[in-house]
């Protein structure tokens, strides 16, 4: 891709407003476009990393068995009166008669009772990738914290605890699984149900200075704790010494009980010939979180380092003069599944190597006629310091595998 053609709209000025590294970075490379507190769009560039986000989200929910559905973002009020969450004050109403979904119980359980009679149709569990809304009051933090954002919810019916229970440690490994390959470690901490239940639920959690919660955790073993539940130093699973700092929730996941299918009067029959409410649990990743936490994680002075994982692009060819070289190495990457943006605007060498640096594709490539008098081109990668030159002959044998390791 030429960025003559594909634009990206850096800009000087970035908002200080949000007190956040990922909206600063975001909106100075051109990702996205601040349109008011916590609502956002995004650009093309960003979109790309959104969509791989969702693409590693998606992989992991589809191996533990859910099936991928799309709900509406306009849920009858009648749906929240029946589960009493009508009145909460997250919800954005458009009238009477319509709120814009913050969460999706209200649907989810009523469309189950067209699959669910008998527990032969048990377990079963959905998820989406969707816009959701809350009325938030301290929209700020970029992408940490919104007023629309997009967001995984899944939800699981089962015909025992038990079932339920076996499931929902599967989630809690395919969680850890989408943060790994997002670049991120992310601990598993026990909370309250909160607003949602009072049964037990188990956040994500990813450390970042940008985060608004505070939790101790032990590097070695992965045990974290909220620091409410009282101070402690050395790790109660390993005895290592326990850290604290700032993180910021990227997942969580809740036992619901049968308060829902209670609510929607959602019964089917059991192998004694009873019928009984499913068991029923809920799975939530802020997609849109995660891209900002990622940035959080992974950023310098001069800007953004994607993860090659979710990358917008796996390399940045800037082209110094050197148009046709660069698109010739472009094509050939390119038909071995690399992702490939190149800088052929007619620019200042520092203007593109600023640009590159702020945009933060994993590798750069830089085609000049100095390079090209040695037959090569310079290597860069963003997390590091060091340039070599590389022969062409060998460079896409040696990024591909860069790409792929
Ligand atoms: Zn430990």
């Amino acid at each position: 891709m030429k960025q003559s053609f594909f634009k990206i709209q850096t800009n000087k000025d970035a908002p200080h407003d949000e007190g956040s590294i990922n909206a600063e970075l975001l909106v100075k490379a051109g990702f996205v476009k601040k349109e008011s507190a916590g609502v956002f769009t995004y650009m093309p560039i960003g979109l790309r990393v959104l969509k791989k986000v969702q693409h590693i989200i998606r992989e992991e929910m589809d191996k533990v068995g859910m099936q991928e559905v799309l709900m509406p973002t306009l849920i009858q009020k009648e749906n929240f009166e029946k589960t009493k969450r009508a009145g909460v004050d997250v919800a954005f109403e458009t009238d009477r008669n319509y709120i814009l979904g913050w969460s999706h119980e209200e649907i989810i359980t009523p469309l189950a009772k067209q699959y669910i009679n008998s527990y032969k149709n048990l377990p079963i569990a959905f998820y989406q990738v969707q816009t959701k809304f809350r009325n938030e009051p301290r929209a700020k933090s970029g992408l940490l914290r919104g007023r629309e954002f997009i967001m995984k919810d899944g939800y699981s019916f089962h015909a025992t605890k038990e079932d339920f229970q076996e499931f929902y440690e599967k989630v809690a490994e395919a969680y850890f699984e989408v943060f790994k390959r997002a670049g991120l470690r992310s601990y598993r901490i026990t909370a309250g149900g909160g607003d949602f239940s009072k049964n037990i639920s188990h956040e994500f959690s990813v450390i970042t200075q940008a985060g608004e919660d505070v939790m101790i955790y032990c590097e070695k073993c992965g045990f974290a704790q909220n620091t409410e539940l009282g101070e402690i130093t050395s790790c109660p699973k390993c005895n290592s010494t326990l850290k604290k700092d700032k993180c910021v929730e990227a997942g969580n996941i809740f036992d619901l009980g049968e308060k829902y299918t209670q609510d929607f009067d959602l019964k089917f029959t059991n192998e004694k010939g009873e019928s009984i409410y499913p068991y029923m649990g809920c799975y939530g990743i802020g997609v849109s979180r995660l891209m900002g936490t990622i940035i959080e994680a992974h950023h310098d002075e001069n800007g953004m380092i994607w993860p090659k994982t979710v990358a917008p692009f796996h390399v940045h060819i800037i082209s110094l003069d050197q148009n046709e070289k660069a698109s010739e190495i472009e094509k050939i990457l390119e038909s071995n599944g690399i992702e490939v943006l190149v800088d052929d605007r007619d620019e200042r060498a520092g203007k593109k190597f600023a640009d590159s640096d702020l945009i933060g594709i994993p590798l750069r490539l830089v085609v000049s006629k100095k390079t090209l008098e040695q037959d090569s081109v310079e290597w860069k990668e963003r997390s590091s310091d060091e340039a070599k030159m590389i022969k062409i002959d060998e460079l896409t044998e040696e990024v591909v595998n860069y790409i792929k390791n």
